[in-house]
Formats: C-alpha cells, structure tokens, sequence
C-alpha cells in the first residue's frame, strides 16, 4: 500500500479496534486506490478516504422481546448510515449471532462501493442483531421483528434510509417488519424496506436476484476466453437464498452444481444437486442439508476437509466471510478451476483472492458480482414509486443489463489503470471514484 494510504488506513484501525472484518475490507479497497490517488491529489486533500471510512451514522439499539415461553430476551440491533452520497443509505439487516459493529461495518462499508456500481441512485448502509433465528418459532420471530421495528422506524424512510433482507432475514422477517413500519407510522410507504412480498410492494425477480446476477456476471467473465457455463463443474457455497439461485441458473445455462453446504456441513451430488428438493429442504422447512442427503439417492455428506477439496471448473463462494482462505484456493487451483465469483460479501480471505489473481483465475469480488440483489431492490424502489409492476421477463432483463454494465465498467477501468482483467481493481476504483466526485461537489458535509 502506498505510505499515504498505509498511514490512514493505520489510522482507521487505531479508530476502530477489534473490527478485523471491517479493517480488511477498507484494507482491500485502499490496496487498489494508489492509482487513482496519483491521478487526483485532490482526493487526499479533501480527506475523502476518511471522510469515507467514517459512518455518516451509527445506531445501536437494545431489543428487548419475550420467547414463547414468556422469558424475556434481549438482544441487540445495529444500523449503520455509512455514505448517502449517491442516495438514501441503501442496505440489508442481518440476523447471525456473529453480528457486532465490526461485521455490519463490514458490510456497510462493501455496500457503497457495490452500490456505486449498479449505476442506481443507492447509498450505503447494512444493519442486524445477534438474533438467532434458527430454531425459534414464527411468533418468537414476530415479535423480535416487532420489538426491532419498533426503535428503527424512526431513523427510515425512502427517501432516508431502506433496508432489505442479508443472512437471517428474508420475505418473512420483512414483512413483519413493514407490517410494524406501517402500524407505527400510519403511512404504507411501500419504499421504506424491499424484499417484499410480491401481493404487497415486492418485485419479481428480487428472491433470485443475487444468485441469478453472480451468475449473470461469471458468464461474462468466462465469455471473456471463450468460454460458458455449459458443461461446466461448479461448486456453489451455501444453501441460503444466494446459493440456491445461482444453482438453479447455473442448471439453466448448462452447467452441473456438484456440490453445496451449510453451517452443519457439505453435501457432494455428482448427478447434479436437485434444486427443487434443496429448496423443499431449505426454505419451507428450515431444515439441514443432512436432510436433502437423506431424501436424495446418490448425494453423500463431505468428508474431507472442505467443500473446496472437490475439483471443478467454476466456484461460487455464496455463504458467509471468509469462508474461502489461502490453501483452499491453492487446493482449486490445483484442481483447475477457472473462476470463482463470490456471491457472498467478502468470502474469500486476502491469501485466498492473491492466490487465485497469481494463478491467472478469473476472480470477481463481491461488490462487483453479488450486486444483483440490491440493483433489483433499486428497480423495486422504482415500481413503488411509480405504482407499478414489472414482468418477470423485463425486470431479469434490467437485471442482466445491468451485470452485463458492471462487468464490463470493472474491466475496462482495470484496463485503464494498467491492470487487464482485475475485476477487484476495477470494481475498487470504478465504485470509488462516483462516490468520492459526489461528496466533492457537495463539499464539506
Ligand atoms: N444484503 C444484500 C447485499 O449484501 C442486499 C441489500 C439490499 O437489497 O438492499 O447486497
């Protein structure tokens, strides 16, 4: 890193301890931005590094609730207004007992840059709780909703700030959230939240966004040495609603997903995994992946180290931080792999994303290729503004667009700054630069 950038960043750090996952986030956007600081000293005059790696706003809130036995509970809820420079602070809520300021810093701050480059009027923003969804019932879930609802609503609003759903929030938590909204405020002020439900505000194509776009973006990056999906071996992380969509559009153009996980473990199908039977298992039941193996003949559970143990072509990282790190890519790597696409935030550790660029592996960093999700919540923010709603056609047709767009902007802005085909440069500089330009204009705020 260039010494400007090491002593902010050290800076940022001595301002924000025991975040590790927020420092390596701004850590892996800083390494790309030397370039673009050579070219434009006014962006270190103006302090916009760290103007930008400073939240605009930070809210943590108590949330109390009682489970179904009458106890009551209390966990905490964050929401993080990092840059509202390109618009309202744009950004999901997720539920994990993993959730501390460190994490939704983390994510807050990808959420500029990934925002910045959909090209939609979007700001960042990301929040959640420590709240454990997992095993609770749908009236424990309700009321933690209800209780969290109670204390956000007065810091949302459309034209404010929207969030969405992240791991541990999906239609149902979102829509006992809006119900509260909506009681709370009296105002049904369909902009406030997205990933709604498609009877009350929500968009086709939202639920199949982020996995549909990874896809949408590994092809183009594929197509770039002649090459598709079809026929191809792909490993695919998670079975979340990220994972399961990037399945089922990886079996659309051809390819064979091989194999998938959860936090209980990973599950080998060499025929191909059954999405239909993964969604039965997943998203009506709620249940463990050990119960897709049990209801499918020839799937087996992983019993090697990693799911990254198994040799393929094209791996989609689609669960959770780090869950990628430097051996395993080498273990990929040595396997073949062609390219790997996180369609999680931040999956693959620094090791693990060096690895793969050393070895000439077409690699494309979350805020470029999981950025489908919140460009469709944009144009779900569209419709509600305008009263309207789109086909399923038209709106995965804005949707591949607007891959197709952030694609070919990450690559040639690598080309630019003298580094053809690095899609993490391209999408660090390209997400930068519109950000950084509009705070300019609006001049110290
Ligand atoms: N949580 C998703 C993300 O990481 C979606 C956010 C949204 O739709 O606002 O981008």
């Amino acid at each position: 890193m260039e010494q400007s950038l090491e002593t902010i960043f050290e800076t940022v750090v001595a301002r924000n301890p025991g975040e590790a996952e927020f420092h390596q986030a701004v850590r892996e956007v800083f390494e790309s931005l030397a370039p673009v600081l050579k070219k434009n000293r006014s962006y270190l005059d103006d302090k916009i590094l760290e103007r930008i790696c400073e939240p605009e706003r930070q809210i943590i809130f108590r949330v109390p609730w009682t489970n179904d036995k009458g106890e009551v509970q209390v966990n905490r809820g964050f929401r993080v207004e990092f840059n509202s420079a390109l618009g309202p602070y744009k950004g999901g809520l997720r539920f994990h007992p993993s959730v501390y300021l460190g994490i939704i810093k983390f994510l807050g701050f990808e959420q500029i840059f990934k925002n910045s480059l959909t090209g939609m009027p979007i700001g960042g923003g990301k929040g959640g709780s420590d709240f454990d969804p997992r095993g609770k019932s749908d009236a424990e879930v309700m009321r933690f909703c209800q209780s969290f609802m109670t204390e956000l609503y007065r810091h949302l609003g459309e034209y404010t700030d929207v969030p969405a759903g992240d791991i541990g929030v999906g239609g149902r938590e979102i829509g006992y959230m809006f119900g509260q909204y909506k009681r709370i405020t009296n105002r049904y002020e369909s902009g406030v939240l997205t990933g709604k439900g498609l009877d009350w505000g929500g968009s086709l194509v939202r639920t199949e966004a982020t996995g549909y776009g990874t896809v949408a973006f590994a092809s183009e990056m594929l197509a770039t040495r002649g090459e598709s999906f079809d026929g191809k071996r792909v490993t695919v992380s998670g079975a979340g609603n990220v994972a399961i969509y990037a399945m089922e559009k990886i079996h659309q153009l051809g390819g064979t997903v091989v194999a998938c996980s959860d936090s209980s473990g990973y599950v080998v199908d060499e025929q191909g995994i059954d999405v239909d039977l993964l969604k039965q298992v997943k998203e009506v039941e709620r249940g463990r992946i050990g119960d897709y193996v049990a209801r499918r003949s020839g799937a087996e559970l992983g019993k090697s180290g990693s799911i990254w143990d198994i040799p393929v072509d094209v791996a989609l990282p689609c669960a959770t931080q780090n869950e990628l790190n430097g051996e395993q890519a080498a273990t990929l790597i040595k396997n073949g792999v062609k390219a790997v696409a996180e369609g999680a935030n931040m999956p693959t550790t620094p090791e693990g994303v060096h690895a793969f660029q050393g070895a000439g592996v077409l690699f494309a960093p979350g805020k470029a290729a999981n950025a489908g999700g919140v460009a469709t919540s944009a144009l779900e923010m569209q419709q509600n503004a305008g009263r309207d709603s789109w086909s399923f056609e038209y709106t995965e047709e804005r949707l591949t667009g607007i891959m197709r767009n952030i694609h070919e902007m990450c690559a040639s802005t690598a080309d630019e700054y003298g580094a053809p085909g690095d899609y993490v440069m391209g999408a660090n500089i390209t997400g930068f630069v519109k950000v950084a330009n509009a705070m300019q204009a609006f001049g110290l705020v």
